[in-house]
């Protein structure tokens, strides 16, 4: 037997224990004529004592027998702390070479070198506490759903365009030369296809590819959890995956979140917090001012479709050079405002960078309407609407970064609900869809959905909705188109032809002909519920085997040449030298 017990689990209870242990010897510590060892598994670290020198190096991987002794010095900081192995036998199972960093919970290794090392990083405790949550986090959405009657079903992954708005990755035929598979932006049609077969609760955890560029949320490839439901409105799927959540929230992390939870139109959000998800763990709601800074003379005001300020809680103390600072940080491209205007609540009386065009009294309204008190500051910005409320909810996320208000142990989901149905690109001159093409307007909106003017359609809503939680969109859905007419109408409403249509859609518009019910549905991005519930921003960690900024596997090194034999099969030529 290999071992008796693991490095985790020895107590001063188990003192006069025989015990056998294997794992990582992670450090050495020779103290005169005895040596003492840190051995290493997932968990947890054991001391053992050594007469004399083992001879061991970092990440061997030995074996020992040994007595369980109560310490001379304990380590209240760890699990095993009273106890350490008094080594009669060692058996070295494998030497290894010095690692290039070193494998503890901080390591002194930089990103790329551990990134090409993962499985020597993935030996640390950070990381191996957050697989263990990942893999607790999957394990109550399986029970979950299993007990609410859904059933997982898997979905292929060579298939064809799916419209989730991203680039494609492609995977070449053999059999079919010159012609190619898409890989899944999500199983969206496939789950749609199993609720016309009737199998009306289905759920599966699932990878998908979306070919973006990268940022620290995201991955080429990424897991969801994709369910699918019939026979439901709206209400039944709220119901159903807040169950969810709230049963993860309490069982992996001992957190109640509220019940119900609460929600917010899409038009709320952008209006109060500009954005579709909206971090609520904090106050600082956007106010429209235009009303009361029109038609004083200040160009910029009034030329200005939209004007809207945020009060910051007693930072009217906020220096010239932190306001330069500030400016400075808003017209970053990020941001991409024009300026800002701030105006002060000090001890001693208002002042603001507009103080020529404005008196005390008026600038008092502009604070009234914010519910500002003395000590506070008030940043303004203009521009078009919804442009200039993203750039107020950016610079508020910045603020309430900046007064320590994004507490990441702190959760606030919400629901973000009625979502316009499309979304006008100006750039293309024509609609998108704001969710994707299967997604069904209201029921009350089907006129309108039938107009052709640009004013009605833009008005149309869809019953779609975002799980949101602490500013980051965990996940979204919609109640589907069940009807091969209504589909097509899409398709016509986004400029989609006929013969497109059919040509990439043809078979979801014809299996809507055979008895479509009616159903909706969402999805999660289960690498970012992991982080957060993790509290952490980045997703790598959680995932085993993450790609880099540059979409590379640096330790397999891939992307990589194919060689000619591969090619020629492929009928594929590179245009790369
Ligand atoms: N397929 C959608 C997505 O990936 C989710 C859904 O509508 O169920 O965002």
């Amino acid at each position: 037997m290999y071992r008796t017990k693991t490095c985790g689990e020895l107590r001063l209870s188990d003192k006069g224990r025989k015990v056998t242990l294997a794992g990582w010897v992670q450090k050495v510590r020779s103290l005169g004529s005895m040596t003492f060892v840190d051995l290493r598994d997932r968990y947890g670290i054991t001391q053992l004592v050594f007469e004399g020198d083992p001879g061991l190096g970092r990440e061997y991987v030995i074996q020992v027998e040994g007595e369980v002794v109560e310490r001379q010095s304990k380590n209240p900081k760890m699990a095993t702390g009273d106890i350490e192995i008094s080594v009669s036998k060692l058996n070295v199972l494998n030497r290894a070479q010095t690692p290039p960093f070193t494998i503890e919970e901080v390591s002194d290794g930089g990103e790329d070198l551990r990134a090409k090392y993962r499985y020597l990083d993935l030996r640390r405790a950070p990381l191996q506490r957050a697989l263990a949550l990942r893999h607790r986090l999957s394990q109550e959405v399986r029970t979950y759903l299993d007990k609410e009657g859904f059933m997982e079903i898997e979905t292929p992954y060579l298939i064809k365009s799916t419209p989730e708005g991203a680039r494609d990755f492609v995977v070449p035929s053999r059999m079919n030369p010159g012609q190619f598979y898409a890989l899944p932006q999500s199983p969206q049609t496939f789950k749609q296809l199993l609720m016309v077969a009737g199998y009306d609760r289905y759920f599966q955890i699932v990878r998908c590819f979306r070919d973006e560029d990268l940022r620290a949320d995201r991955q080429p490839e990424f897991t969801q959890i994709d369910c699918e439901m019939s026979f439901v409105e709206q209400e039944d799927v709220l119901d159903m995956f807040e169950g969810m959540m709230r049963a993860m929230f309490k069982n992996a992390l001992g957190v109640d979140i509220p019940d119900p939870l609460p929600r917010m139109s899409w038009y709320d959000a952008m209006d109060n917090y500009g954005s579709d998800k909206p971090d609520i763990r904090f106050d600082m709601k956007i106010h429209e001012v235009t009303d009361l800074v029109k038609g004083r003379g200040l160009g910029v005001f009034d030329s200005a479709e939209y004007v809207g300020a945020i009060c910051v809680k007693g930072q009217a103390e906020y220096t010239r050079k932190q306001l330069d600072e500030l400016t400075e940080w808003v017209k970053r491209p990020q941001v991409g405002a024009k300026g800002l205007i701030y105006i002060k609540l000090g001890g001693d009386g208002i002042k603001s960078s507009i103080d020529k065009f404005y008196s005390a009294e008026d600038l008092s309204k502009v604070a009234g309407r914010l519910g500002a008190s003395t000590g506070d500051l008030i940043l303004v910005l203009c521009g078009p609407r919804r442009r200039t409320q993203g750039q107020l909810g950016v610079l508020r996320v910045e603020m309430g970064g900046r007064l320590g208000l994004r507490d990441p142990k702190v959760f606030a989901p919400l629901w973000v609900v009625d979502f316009p149905l499309l979304e006008w690109s100006e750039e293309d001159g024509r609609f998108y869809a704001m969710h994707h093409p299967f997604t069904a307007p209201k029921p009350e909106h089907e006129a309108l959905f039938r107009s052709d003017r640009k004013e009605d359609l833009e008005k149309v809503c869809a019953n779609a909705y975002d799980f949101v939680l602490n500013g980051t969109e965990l996940g979204g859905g919609s109640i589907r188109i069940h009807n091969a007419d209504m589909q097509s109408r899409m398709f016509e409403v986004l400029g989609i032809s006929k013969e497109e249509a059919e040509y990439k859609f043809g078979f979801i518009i014809n299996a809507f002909k055979y008895g479509a019910p009616p159903h909706g549905g969402l999805a999660f991005g289960f690498d970012r519920v992991c982080s957060l519930f993790g509290g952490q921003e980045t997703i790598r960690d959680y995932i085993a085997f993450p790609k880099n900024n540059q979409g590379r596997d640096v330790m397999i090194d891939s992307p990589s040449l194919i060689d000619k034999v591969q090619m020629d099969e492929l009928c594929l030529r590179s245009t790369e030298g």
